[in-house]
């Protein structure tokens, strides 16, 4: 069985790998691959007498395309090993320690492109030959001449070669797959598959126009140095572009630190990184260590955690939003992606349905980058059994059972029925969220609860709640203490800012930016209810859609009524805060709050941020001017020490805003 599964795999991988390098269309993500490939080489090592050289695990690439013409590397280009964790990474650096002791690495980003060798002569560029399947290439030498930062010349009259990556930035990507859409044809699935196709192409104009670039990071021959840092220093000399970030470590743990600083910030860089490589820098080591028939022994790649992994879609079904609006998810077979475990994704629409041709039982790509929503991004259609099933869109709403509306010129259906339940308790849900009236207590869960059971229909319905003790008290699992919180929770939320209301009222396209923009400007909300379109429309930051959203929403008689019931029920109406931030050493400065403050809520810290002048937003970038954290902060404190963010411990930030004019 065992062996029958060898061999199954060896045929698999070489047609995925064929897909991949001699195609440039890979059917299944690398994640999938890498797997299968893991358990070959571990089957391989259950049965030594199974060996082949042709098997992928001795192989490097695939077979060469045949219009180019063919090229005998000087020295065959390799692939390099991988591993995926931090013990492997310990492991491996102590295997060469046992032997050579405390010895330096030199760890690089690996740079998801494809290899490309170029030879020069007399200082010309004569020859630049694909990798191929290590010991032949394809000659792509017109292509490459395309591409700017690749020297022509070069101040070295001897034979030369070096090798490097060719990629594809992330915008020259996403623009040449907008063009590819446009002309009807297939996008590529990735940047890697997008330079190599490029670089394919038989017509070197067409290369030239897709925004190629390259780095070099190995000289095979003479580098006029004894350390590999040292022949990348040289390189840069006779003008080759090389990544500037390479960092000479000593230890696994001072690799894997600078790892996840790098996985912190990779979403950051103008191009794709897969991993790091880390190389033995000595090259008297290197040349000790030597090579296996696939790869160097002297470096590793650490691949990163993928975004993209395989699943199957188990049912499709549709939620309705808070405006109406109904989005299609798939429910997955759960899988995990980047450490968490994923069981939905979106489908976005009828159209990306359609267009991507997804179905129920379908085997899909699933994509998760950072903190974005799982997608679907494509099907696996090699993977169709023929037991699939289309999915038709309702049209009608999966909750009110009313009709479903799609209007011109938008990808959406929407339930336009007020009463929809749906929409009622997502309504109520954004209305009591933190980023509006932040009361605690009143999540979905509850809103339901409570809306099953008639005790909550309307946002004013959450201000007479102090009147329904007796029925709610009677739900199951709710105690005294729970009401009694929820209640002081809502009466606290009377005293939120204007924008904090007017957040919460949930008009169309008037999220907190848009509703601190007309809190500042009206400053009290019976102004905003008697502004005409024209004032709405000349508010910096407020565009005509939303001018008219607003406009119509004050019009509507129900609204009307509602906020009369607000005032009725004594809500603040008004801007509380006025700018304090002329002279605050967070006057404009864009700051993040990250981890648990011990003696702030986010939301506490986040108002008096604000009332110091600073924009508080919720994401690390290079941007961001301070990140203060509390107790338990991850990822985004990790990101801003990697983008050198000036960080703010809760103490510092409270000495800070005991004088926020310093
Ligand atoms: P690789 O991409 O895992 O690593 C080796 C390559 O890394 C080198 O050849 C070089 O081109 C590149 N590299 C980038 N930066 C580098 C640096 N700083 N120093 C040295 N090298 C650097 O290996 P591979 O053999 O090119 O490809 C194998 C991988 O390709 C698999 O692990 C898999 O992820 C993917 N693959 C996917 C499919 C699929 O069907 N999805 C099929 C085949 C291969």
């Amino acid at each position: 069985m065992s062996k029958e599964r060898l061999h199954e795999l060896r045929t698999l991988l070489k047609q995925y790998a064929y897909e991949y390098y001699t195609l440039d269309r890979p059917s299944v993500p690398d994640s999938e691959y890498d797997r299968l490939f893991r358990e070959l080489e571990e089957l391989e090592k259950e049965y030594p007498e199974e060996f082949d050289p042709d098997s992928p695990t001795n192989r490097v690439g695939y077979e060469v395309l045949s219009e180019f013409k063919k090229v005998t590397h000087s020295r065959p280009m390799m692939s390099l090993g991988d591993i995926f964790s931090f013990e492997e990474l310990k492991d491996w650096i102590a295997k060469i320690e046992a032997v050579y002791g405390k010895i330096d690495y030199c760890v690089e980003y690996k740079i998801d492109g494809l290899a490309m060798n170029l030879i020069y002569d007399d200082g010309h560029l004569t020859q630049a030959v694909t990798r191929g399947n290590g010991l032949e290439g394809e000659d792509v030498t017109s292509n490459i001449r395309t591409i700017r930062s690749i020297p022509k010349m070069i101040p070295y009259l001897d034979h030369f070669e070096i090798r490097g990556e060719i990629y594809m930035p992330k915008a020259a990507f996403k623009r040449c797959n907008e063009e590819r859409l446009k002309n009807g044809e297939e996008p590529f699935a990735n940047p890697r598959n997008a330079a190599a196709g490029s670089m394919r192409q038989l017509d070197a104009n067409i290369t030239a126009k897709r925004g190629l670039d390259g780095f070099w990071y190995h000289i095979p021959g003479d580098t006029n140095a004894d350390t590999h840092h040292g022949s990348l220093e040289f390189a840069k000399k006779l003008g080759f572009k090389v990544n500037d970030t390479y960092k000479i470590l000593h230890s696994a743990d001072e690799i894997y630190d600078h790892i996840l600083k790098t996985i912190a910030i990779r979403d950051d860089l103008p191009y794709e990184i897969d991993g790091m490589v880390i190389k033995v820098d000595n090259y008297d080591i290197q040349e000790r260590l030597g090579y296996t028939s696939r790869v160097p022994k002297w470096a590793i790649a650490y691949k990163f955690p993928p975004e993209e992994v395989m699943t199957k879609i188990e049912d499709i079904f549709v939620t309705v939003g808070r405006t109406g609006r109904l989005t299609p998810n798939a429910k997955l077979d759960s899988v995990k992606i980047q450490g968490s475990t994923v069981s939905y994704a979106t489908l976005h629409n009828e159209d990306y349905i359609k267009e991507k041709d997804i179905r129920i039982f379908d085997t899909v790509v699933v994509r998760k980058a950072g903190d974005i929503i799982p997608e679907v991004v494509r099907v696996v259609k090699e993977k169709r059994t023929g037991a699939q099933v289309p999915y038709t869109f309702p049209d009608t709403c999966p909750i009110c059972h009313s009709k479903v509306y799609r209007f011109a010129d938008e990808a959406d259906h929407y339930c336009i029925n007020s009463d929809c339940p749906a929409k009622v308790v997502e309504g109520i849900v954004h209305f009591a969220a933190r980023e509006a009236m932040d009361i605690e207590g009143l999540g979905e869960k509850r809103v339901e609860q409570f809306y099953n059971a008639d005790i909550l229909k309307t946002f004013e319905d959450i201000y007479r709640l102090k009147d329904k003790k007796e029925e709610i008290l009677a739900l199951d699992k709710f105690g005294i203490k729970s009401y009694e919180n929820l209640i002081t929770a809502i009466e606290d939320s009377k005293n939120r800012d204007l924008y904090s209301l007017i957040t919460a009222l949930g008009i169309r396209q008037v999220g907190t930016k848009a509703a601190k923009v007309l809190a500042d400007h009206f400053k009290d909300l019976d102004h905003l209810m008697d502004a005409s379109k024209e004032e709405l429309e000349a508010i910096k930051d407020i565009g005509s859609i939303t001018a008219l959203g607003i406009y119509d929403f004050f019009r509507d008689e129900h609204n009307i009524k509602m906020i009369e019931s607000f005032k009725e029920a004594g809500l603040n109406m008004r801007k509380l805060k006025e700018d304090t931030a002329i002279s605050s050493v967070f006057s404009g400065k864009t700051c993040v709050l990250t981890g648990t403050l011990l003696n702030y809520t986010r939301n506490e810290a986040t108002a008096i941020l604000e009332s110091l002048g600073a924009i508080v937003t919720g994401s690390v970038s290079k941007k961001t001017d301070f990140v203060i954290y509390g107790e338990a902060a991850g990822s985004k404190l990790t990101k801003a020490n990697a983008l050198g963010v000036k960080t703010i411990s809760e103490e510092e930030f409270m000495e800070m805003i005991k004088d926020g004019s310093k």
